[in-house]
């Protein structure tokens, strides 16, 4: 399907556009192979997306982001997708910590912290889920208390997405151990030769291999005072609530993009795959089976390029983007199971890209709240 330039996108989007293609299929998809066998990209490729300038690009100049944008993280998420080639985890590094640190650290915080994440000397991720607590993230046990000028960190995190990169860690935790979302804090923990912080090991999973994904320690872990993102303790949880509509909509926009991927890649082997003497595209079935993929691509596109819009005037609702994320994720793994099918079982091998379409989907439907959770959200405002 012919890409048009979306009505949120200019010039400049699109220049970024290029930047971000070329980057990942020279610098990231030739590589996707043996980063999913060794479970990680290479450190190195963070510090080369930094100085091209593809790391916090929506992050004001003066804390040495792009200064864009939205606009400029959501073609980021189309083009990793477009390029299989999702294993840099641009969405929670730029897309989530870095907007955490922008909306609610204070002037110090964010000139500490910004400049080194836009250049890839810092990874960032962001540490809610424990191995008790998924989506009741009132209910986690990671405590950070105070003691003086420092906050003593104890706990475990799990599935932690750059987990094994990440030197700066959005950690939740809990500074009133009594309250439950009133006690929740976000403390910024720098973890180069922290004492008291270990990694687990990088998890193995059923997709999304090269996506380092790892278990966090804490165990007396002591930060400054001053990690405490913003200046108050307990607002952790207001704060996450406002962003996620954000992390929500970039799910959705990888989401999307890879619903047209997987399509073009089925059409391309059906019409070229032969059985009974005539392409496989040409039975009825494939050709209905395709016809309602199409259809359901092209209203996926036109509801996300909306919430994209939306979002970029400061309008996109929480209910909106809960609705954005469940459905458009839903529909790829649907689209995903789908299309599989057309591929008979060269669809099963590793070495067809339908395969990697087909198991990296299926997280979607569960990180970033899962698909219980959004329709849970979208049901209060009915
Ligand atoms: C590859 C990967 C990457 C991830 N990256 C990160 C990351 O970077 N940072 C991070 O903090 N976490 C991350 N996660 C964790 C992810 O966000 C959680 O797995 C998710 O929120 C669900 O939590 P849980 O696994 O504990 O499931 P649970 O909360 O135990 O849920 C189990 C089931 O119960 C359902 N359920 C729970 N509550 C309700 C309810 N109220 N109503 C109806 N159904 C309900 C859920 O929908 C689910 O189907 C990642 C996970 C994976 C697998």
């Amino acid at each position: 399907m012919a890409a048009t330039r979306p009505a949120w996108s200019d010039d400049d989007v699109e220049a970024f556009r290029d930047l971000a293609r070329a980057f990942l299929e020279k610098e990231c998809a030739p590589h996707e192979e043996r980063w999913a066998e060794q479970q990680h990209v290479d450190r190195e490729i963070w510090n080369k997306a930094g100085e091209l300038g593809l790391l916090c690009p929506s992050i004001p100049t003066e804390y040495g982001g792009g200064g864009g944008t939205f606009a400029l993280e959501a073609v980021l998420a189309e083009e990793q997708a477009r390029a299989l080639a999702p294993s840099l985890g641009t969405a929670v590094h730029s897309t989530i910590v870095a907007h955490y640190v922008n909306a609610y650290g204070t002037e110090e915080q964010k000139r500490r912290w910004l400049p080194r994440l836009a250049s890839g000397e810092l990874v960032g991720a962001v540490a809610m889920t424990e191995p008790g607590t998924g989506s009741d993230l009132q209910n986690v046990k990671t405590k950070a208390i105070r003691q003086g000028d420092e906050y003593v960190l104890d706990g475990s995190k799990t599935f932690i997405s750059n987990g094994l990169h990440a030197n700066l860690v959005v950690t939740v935790a809990k500074t009133d151990p009594e309250n439950a979302a009133k006690g929740i804090s976000l403390v910024v923990v720098e973890t180069d030769g922290l004492a008291g912080f270990t990694r687990g090991r990088v998890l193995k999973k059923i997709g999304q291999h090269g996506q380092d994904t790892a278990e966090l320690f804490f165990d007396g872990v002591r930060v400054p005072a001053a990690n405490l993102l913003g200046t108050e303790e307990g607002q952790g949880f207001i704060q996450l609530m406002q962003q996620l509509p954000q992390e929500r909509l970039v799910l959705a926009v990888a989401a999307v993009t890879a619903i047209e991927v997987t399509l073009e890649h089925t059409l391309a082997y059906t019409k070229e795959r032969h059985a009974f003497g005539k392409p496989v595209f040409a039975f009825q079935n494939t050709k209905f089976k395709l016809a309602e993929v199409a259809t359901t691509a092209k209203i996926a596109r036109v509801f996300v390029d909306d919430c994209i819009a939306k979002h970029l005037a400061g309008e996109l609702d929480v209910a909106t983007a809960s609705m954005a994320k469940w459905w458009t994720t839903q529909m790829q793994c649907d689209v995903a199971d789908e299309c599989l099918q057309f591929f008979g079982g060269y669809g099963y091998m590793a070495e067809y890209p339908i395969s990697r379409l087909y198991t990296d989907a299926r997280i979607q439907k569960i990180y970033g709240g899962t698909n219980e959770i959004m329709k849970e959200i979208i049901s209060r405002f009915l």
